[in-house]
């Protein structure tokens, strides 16, 4: 078998052309723009790069985009100050502190002093809360992102076996409550799990965020399954002093047996900004009132 190609590039340019509409009706119902912050501290190229292109992305989109760039050695308190700033902010729909911190500051204590309703990242403890009782909150984009395309490739999930390797709070955790939310059937495997390739050769689901270079092997993918590939490594190419993105799957040998697997890079990554500005969107409604008439 080989395995279909699942196109996360085209799945969110689909997601933000519809969010720019979405977008577009929403200013001239609530007369101003929808408007994402992203605060960013120190000069981690990574991340700079990171907060750009969201910056970027969120004006393409027709919402207000409002950039905060602190230096690496700001004071947590000062930190703290400016979300609070952000949370009473009106024009303020959204909050995205870019991680990781400079490690003199909590992070756990900045996530805590966002405004739940404004945390379009969903990591704020209400919003893990949310996401495991079942109420309506934020959920995590990267994991939001992949189960759109788990969803649009297979439709209803329900009774599937499903393995999520990697629990970590960003990707792994919120990927099983999701999946669970679907009725699948959920394991989380991590670090300490015993006999991984057993699991996975169970699973008619696999999402694999772990940030090792191809540690999924090709013979553990069960024929047929669906295959979600979040993990993004830089290794060396071929030609010397060059470097090329690969993912936490074998990604050839894999396709030689799953029903669908997504790239890297061009599967997992390019959703995660289009369901973050999904999410500031879906915020800007909640905040403004209005109802959101396209489903998105
Ligand atoms: P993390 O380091 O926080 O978590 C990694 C998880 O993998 C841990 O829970 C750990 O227990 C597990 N793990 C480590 N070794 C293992 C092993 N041998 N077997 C099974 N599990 C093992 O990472 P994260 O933030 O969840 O990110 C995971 C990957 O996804 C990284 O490559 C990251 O770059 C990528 N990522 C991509 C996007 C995107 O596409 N937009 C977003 C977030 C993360």
């Amino acid at each position: 078998m080989t395995a279909e190609i699942i196109d996360g590039k085209a799945f969110a340019a689909g997601l933000r052309a519809r969010v720019g509409q979405a977008a577009g009706l929403f200013q001239s119902v609530a007369n101003r723009a929808a408007g994402l912050a992203v605060v960013l501290v120190g000069e981690d190229p990574a991340s700079a790069v990171y907060v750009r292109s969201k910056g970027k992305a969120t004006l393409e989109a027709g919402m207000a985009s409002f950039e905060h760039r602190l230096p690496a050695g700001t004071p947590q308190e000062e930190l703290v100050a400016l979300v609070h700033r952000l949370n009473a902010d009106p024009a303020v729909d959204g909050i995205l502190v870019q991680l990781p911190l400079p490690p003199h500051i909590d992070e756990n204590a900045i996530i805590a002093a966002i405004d739940p309703d404004k945390d379009v990242d969903g990591f704020h403890p209400i919003n893990a809360g949310r996401l495991a009782t079942g109420l309506p909150g934020f959920v995590p984009c990267t994991p939001l992102g992949c189960l759109m395309l788990l969803k649009d490739r297979l439709g209803d999930l329900s009774g599937l076996d499903a393995v999520v390797i990697g629990r970590s709070n960003i990707v792994g955790k919120p990927m099983a409550q999701l999946l669970i939310r679907e009725s699948c059937t959920v394991t989380v495997a991590h670090s300490r799990t015993r006999d991984l390739p057993a699991l996975v050769r169970r699973a008619d689901i696999v999402v694999a965020a772990v940030g090792r270079p191809e540690m999924v092997k090709g013979d553990w993918i069960k024929p047929g399954a669906t295959v979600i590939d979040v993990g993004i490594n830089r290794v060396p190419a071929a030609e010397p002093g060059k470097t090329r993105l690969v993912g936490d799957v074998d990604f050839a040998g894999a396709s030689q047996l799953a029903g669908a697997i997504t790239p890297v890079p061009g599967g997992v990554g390019p959703m995660t900004i289009a369901v973050l500005l999904r999410n500031a969107l879906v915020a800007a409604h909640r905040h403004a009132g209005v109802e959101l008439t396209e489903r998105l």
